[in-house]
């Protein structure tokens, strides 16, 4: 039996912060991670996508999903004061993350052609395009546009690096460590899983749930009775679209390098190999043509749930779906503008990458980050977030994970 302060379930975007804010305030801390330790270069192979109606993509392994981010790094003003208006004013640590992560937008010479593109056509047909914010090392990028499957080099800053910098304050780090059950004895919260086979248990005062927004529902039903828990599950809906073109492919250099907002969607600049099977089907002879193509990411209402035995039910609602067609038309227009034929557009089935939702702030946590009766546990990932979202999450979420450990230590206290 290992004793500690604090175990930190979890160690994606928002299990690193919390356990590095835990450490840096003196206390012990334990992170578990129930994937390997897989290197940012091979993180496509920590890729755990779960089955449901929408195909939900997330990583496994130390440093979570964060490993196969595009390095995005994005909380825009409403989402800011949609949060204030729940009682958390999270301005002082979104400036502290960016701070922690070396924020910066895309600088002007790493823009990738396409991007470029994009922003110009965009911009020609009265739209208003921004340039993306992200966590990236531009001087080491190589513009190889394989963010999604890791960094082959090393460029993109992760959860990695902040998990390393909470190792040298003491940080205690254990991988292939799966929680699967969490009871209380004598005033202490007992944390069990299997490491190689072998049970492991951790006796904490606190417990920190950052196993993302389809796990930690299931670890918090077993010590929290209430039904909210594993409802609202969002996931970004998000489709590709795109077709052959006589300019810069989208598949080279920095992927999602600018947006467009639209509120209830978002059009970004990105490739996936699964259109090349799409526009084959479709009977679409590239020759010597490039691909244009851009990604169109919907705020779902959050109608989702993650049920106590992990089945995962994702739903898109009528408004979901209007939303969806309403992004694939506008997309359809500027991939015409770009020179795409109409009839050689293809488009990949719908995904999720941003699951959350499922331990809603207001909902399941109340507004001072505490979940009421379930005295010492805390969730800090992006079950936080009440939906909608539409945006990348990470900056968000480890701005939420800063202020739930600074709760965490004022419990301890
Ligand atoms: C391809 C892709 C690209 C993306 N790009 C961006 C981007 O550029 N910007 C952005 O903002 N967002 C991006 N996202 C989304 C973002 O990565 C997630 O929203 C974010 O990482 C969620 O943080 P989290 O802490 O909730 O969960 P995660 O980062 O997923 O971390 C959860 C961790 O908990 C571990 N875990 C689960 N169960 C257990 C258990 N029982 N015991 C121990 N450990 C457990 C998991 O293995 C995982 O490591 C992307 C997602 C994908 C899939």
């Amino acid at each position: 039996m290992i004793s500690t302060d604090v175990l930190v379930v979890g160690s994606g975007a928002g299990g690193s912060v919390a356990s590095l804010e835990l450490v840096s305030q003196n206390f012990e801390a334990v992170l578990a991670e129930a994937g390997g330790d897989v290197d940012l270069e091979r993180a496509r192979s920590g890729y755990s996508p779960v089955t449901s109606s929408i195909e939900i993509l997330r990583g496994e392994g130390l440093g979570g999903t964060t490993l196969v981010s595009m390095g995005n790094m994005l909380v825009t003003e409403d989402v800011i004061e949609r949060f204030k208006g729940l009682g958390v004013d999270l301005t002082a640590e979104i400036r502290e993350v960016c701070e922690l992560t070396s924020v910066s937008k895309v600088p002007e010479d790493k823009l990738p052609p396409f991007a470029k593109k994009f922003i110009d056509v965009a911009e020609g047909t009265g739209l208003k395009t921004k340039v993306m914010p992200k966590s990236i090392y531009f001087d080491r990028c190589i513009g190889c546009g394989r963010c999604a499957y890791g960094c082959p080099a090393k460029a993109k800053i992760s959860a990695l690096d902040l998990i390393k910098a909470g190792m040298q304050r003491g940080l205690k780090v254990l991988t292939r460590f799966r929680v699967d059950k969490l009871h209380r004895r004598q005033g202490k919260l007992i944390a069990e899983g299997l490491v190689d086979g072998n049970r492991l248990k951790v006796e904490c005062r606190a417990l920190v749930l950052a196993a993302g927004a389809l796990e930690t529902p299931k670890l918090l039903a077993q010590l929290h009775d209430d039904e909210s828990v594993g409802r609202n599950l969002f996931v970004d809906p998000f489709v590709t679209i795109g077709g052959p073109y006589d300019g810069p492919p989208s598949s080279e250099g920095i992927q999602m390098a600018a947006y467009i907002d639209f509120g209830d969607f978002m059009l970004s600049p990105h490739y996936t190999g699964l259109l090349q099977f799409q526009l084959a089907a479709k009977g679409v002879d590239l020759g010597s043509r490039r691909i244009a193509s851009m990604m169109v990411k919907v705020a779902d209402e959050g109608k989702g749930v993650v049920w106590p035995d992990g089945v995962v039910e994702t739903r898109m609602t009528r408004r979901d779906l209007r939303v969806l067609e309403r992004g694939v038309e506008k997309a359809k227009e500027l991939l015409i503008e770009l020179g795409v034929k109409e009839n050689e557009i293809a488009m990949t089935h719908v995904r999720g990458a941003h699951p959350g939702g499922t331990a809603a702030i207001g909902r399941v946590v109340s507004r001072d980050l505490t979940i009421a009766g379930c005295d010492g546990v805390f969730v800090a990932d992006a079950s936080l977030i009440p939906p909608p979202l539409g945006k990348p999450p990470i900056l968000l979420v480890m701005s939420l994970a800063m202020k739930v450990a600074r709760r965490v230590c004022e419990y301890l206290r």
